[in-house]
């Protein structure tokens, strides 16, 4: 049993309650928040934590990572996403064994909880492995195998069956370790409208609708309509936008995590809306493949519910999720020229309880409250000069602080981290050592 006596805590809670100078009770078997208030619990607590510099909120949900590609950082920067992709980034993966990804993994959570991430949403290959690191490192995930079909020897048959193939594994994983169930969740990943067949996409719908009878809770994670080139083929080719002909084969609905969602037009906004998807915002991996800039205002206005996410470290190249929340803060106020919009409590109330409403995961997590799991991001805000002086807590983490000033998170009870040490992935030196060593590899087989 935990007792944290805190200068700040952010609840997120109903009525959005900023408390101060109180005192959160945790009881680390069920990982849930046991009490919460102003005065000393009477019952004896095995550990209090002093946090007089700190503000305590709930951690955060990345909402759009390819974790391994921490591996690929940088493999090339400064080029569109065509040439990105098929001269760089797909061959390296070609290169890429089982084992690398698990490293890769290893590394890119130790990133996510370096900026007070605890749940994060995935998509990519040897998922498996990814599963494994996840487990192991103690932090939450949605993980969807990737799949598409346009390439040679993949037919929707192979993909469905990779993506059946993961979930088998994921249910042994839930079996044989009964405490990743409410930790480690399922989505289907078809890549992208572009890179999938319309067979496929219509599959993966059914498969979604066949999976819910037996899954709590099961999501379809997609890019949509990242780059011109994507929108303007499609009108060509089918007359609809990316986002309307999803619309016209059926397969969106309010379990879909549409990734990017850039051009769209009016339209299209309203084929979201009535269809409740969500949108994944991922400013940096947008600016920096001169894809462009989603119409986040545009579609909260409209009530589309949107969250944010890095994207990989291949095209971002941080997971840091708090250098992204800021981007986001300031990119639409920019361009809207209206700085009244996506306020600071609003950036991160979709990092929190408003992503965590969206994925149906609220009664679990996303704020402080009583019954709910302790997932924490602690900043000590005497880590930077930044943060003084300062009158409001959500400016103060959105535009002063940043990731130095994370000093302890804590997923399901259990800390992660604490002080720049990552208390669940063991060796983080070696496995960097390992990860370089990977990537001279693949650098040498590819030439470059
Ligand atoms: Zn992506």
């Amino acid at each position: 049993m935990i007792l944290l006596k805190c200068r700040y805590i952010a609840t997120f809670n109903t009525r959005e309650e900023i408390l101060e100078n109180a005192y959160i009770g945790i009881d680390e078997k069920s990982g849930k928040i046991e009490y919460i208030g102003k005065e000393k619990p009477q019952k004896p607590y095995d550990e209090v934590i002093e946090l007089n510099k700190h503000v305590v909120m709930p951690s955060f949900i990345n909402a759009h990572t390819h974790v391994p590609m921490v591996l690929l950082r940088g493999l090339k920067d400064d080029v569109d996403l065509h040439t990105w992709l098929n001269k760089y980034i797909f061959p390296a993966e070609d290169r890429l064994k089982a084992t690398d990804i698990y490293y890769g993994a290893l590394q890119g959570i130790a990133e996510l909880i370096e900026s007070g991430t605890s749940l994060f949403i995935d998509m990519y290959f040897y998922e498996e492995e990814i599963a494994k690191a996840v487990m192991e490192s103690g932090v939450r995930a949605i993980l969807s195998r990737g799949v598409l079909d346009i390439t040679e020897n993949r037919t929707p048959e192979t993909e469905v069956k990779k993506t059946l193939d993961f979930l088998a594994f994921l249910e042994r994983m839930w079996s044989s370790n009964l405490e990743t169930r409410d930790r480690i969740f399922f989505a289907l990943g078809p890549h992208a409208p572009y890179t999938c067949s319309r067979e496929l996409l219509i599959l993966m719908r059914e498969k979604a609708e066949e999976l819910k009878k037996k899954l709590n809770n099961v999501w379809i994670n997609i890019h949509v309509a990242e780059t011109r080139n994507e929108f303007e083929d499609f009108l060509e080719k089918t007359g609809k936008s990316p986002v309307s002909y999803l619309d016209s084969i059926g397969f969106l609905g309010s379990d879909v995590l549409s990734i990017h969602t850039i051009w769209v037009r009016d339209e299209d906004l309203a084929v979201l809306a009535k269809n409740k998807v969500i949108v994944v915002h991922n400013p940096s991996s947008n600016l920096k493949l001169g894809s462009g800039i989603a119409p986040v205002p545009k579609m909260l206005e409209k009530g589309i519910r949107v969250l944010i996410g890095t994207d990989s470290a291949a095209s971002n190249n941080r997971l840091d999720i708090l250098s992204e929340a800021r981007l986001a803060a300031l990119l639409h106020k920019g361009i809207t020229g209206n700085p009244a919009i996506l306020p600071a409590k609003k950036i991160l109330r979709m990092l929190t309880i408003d992503a965590a409403k969206a994925l149906g995961l609220d009664g679990l997590l996303g704020s402080i409250e009583v019954g709910k799991q302790a997932d924490l991001v602690i900043f000590n805000i005497k880590k930077t000069l930044q943060a003084y002086p300062f009158h409001d807590i959500y400016s103060l983490i959105i535009y002063s602080l940043d990731l130095r000033a994370v000093e302890k998170v804590m997923v399901k009870g259990r800390w992660v981290y604490d002080n720049g040490q990552f208390l669940t992935i063991k060796n983080i030196e070696k496995i960097l050592e390992r990860n370089a060593e990977t990537r001279r590899r693949i650098e040498d087989e590819l030439g470059i």
